[in-house]
């Protein structure tokens, strides 16, 4: 069994945390809510003052934060305070499972390797559902030899693991899935509130396409219609789950990649579009699937 130190125990990381105990490793993990820390102490983690501090004699350390722009000041430090990378041991594995810029994902692990250490970026796929079943997808880019030393650690957490490709490589094929993510959300909202305005059962007109052409992952597992599911975030006031403010930034990451490379994507910059709006309207907090209100709450 491992010694792990975890940093960021939010919606996601909190829940996957929990499984590495369950598991039989030592966690000791940090966060900058207090929140966090204490409900993680309650289900049995060892807490740090620090995220170094977490760090400091793991064998391995898992991220789990908001952004790029933690990520990049958590491992690198700057002038003032020292990062992961200042502190770690020499065989310590590092993995970063959040979403954030391919480059920035790139930039660790050049920094990592410089030192001789392992970094992978294993984002994940499943939800605050999948992170607490330890269902989760592992979407991971690095070496082999990081993603065969990450594989034993992450299926903790996951059932899917999947090798993209090479450093940011998981990043990449994260953000094409958000994309896709993003865009069936919305169109799965605006053809419930359709049925809606024209008499339908919402739960009726779910199971039906279900089962028909348009099924897809948002029908089966995270209705966006208030009371079709009684454990999804649209039956709990769109509380927890995945918020409307990280599906704009991913959606950004998407649009940034798609400027890069001279893709074309009509699809998601609609998307990014209609979240960016609903987050300005005050629902950046909220969880992604409650775009459908935006459709529902229309005035005739
Ligand atoms: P969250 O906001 O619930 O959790 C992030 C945590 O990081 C917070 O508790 C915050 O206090 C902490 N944090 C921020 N900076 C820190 C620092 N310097 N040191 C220590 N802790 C710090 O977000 P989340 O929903 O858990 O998402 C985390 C990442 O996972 C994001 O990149 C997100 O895009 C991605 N993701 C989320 C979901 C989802 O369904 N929520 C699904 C897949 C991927």
């Amino acid at each position: 069994m491992a010694s792990i130190g975890f940093i960021g125990l939010g919606n996601m990381g909190g829940p996957m945390a929990v499984n590495l105990l369950k598991a039989g490793h030592t966690v000791t993990g940090f966060d900058l809510s207090q929140e966090a820390l204490t409900h993680f102490a309650e289900q049995g983690g060892l807490l740090a003052k620090s995220a170094c501090g977490a760090a400091a004699g793991a064998d391995v350390v898992i991220t789990m934060l908001p952004a790029g722009k933690h990520v990049l000041s958590l491992y690198l430090g700057d002038d003032t305070h020292k990062g992961l990378l200042d502190i770690v041991g020499p065989h310590c594995l590092l993995i970063d499972s959040s979403t954030i810029e391919a480059d920035a994902a790139r930039t660790v692990a050049a920094a990592a390797n410089k030192l001789g250490l392992d970094f992978i970026d294993a984002p994940v796929s499943g939800g605050t559902a999948g992170a607490a079943a330890a269902t989760l997808t592992f979407i991971c880019g690095g070496s082999d030899n990081a993603f065969e030393r990450a594989k034993p650690v992450l299926s903790n957490m996951g059932m899917n693991i999947f090798h993209a490709g090479g450093a940011g490589a998981g990043q990449v094929a994260k953000i094409c899935n958000n994309m896709l993510l993003s865009v069936l959300m919305i169109a799965t909202s605006e053809s419930l509130a359709l049925g809606i305005d024209n008499g339908l059962d919402p739960k009726v007109l779910s199971d039906i396409m279900k089962v028909s052409s348009g099924g897809n992952w948002t029908l089966d597992k995270y209705n966006p219609c208030p009371g079709v599911m009684p454990q999804v975030p649209s039956s709990k006031g769109y509380q927890g789950g995945f918020m409307v403010n990280l599906m704009v930034k991913d959606l950004g990451l998407a649009m940034a990649t798609s400027l890069a490379s001279g893709s074309s994507t009509p699809m998601g910059a609609l998307a990014r579009n209609i979240y960016v709006s609903h987050a300005r309207e005050g629902n950046g907090m909220l969880d992604f699937s409650s775009i459908f209100e935006h459709f529902a709450n229309q005035v005739k």
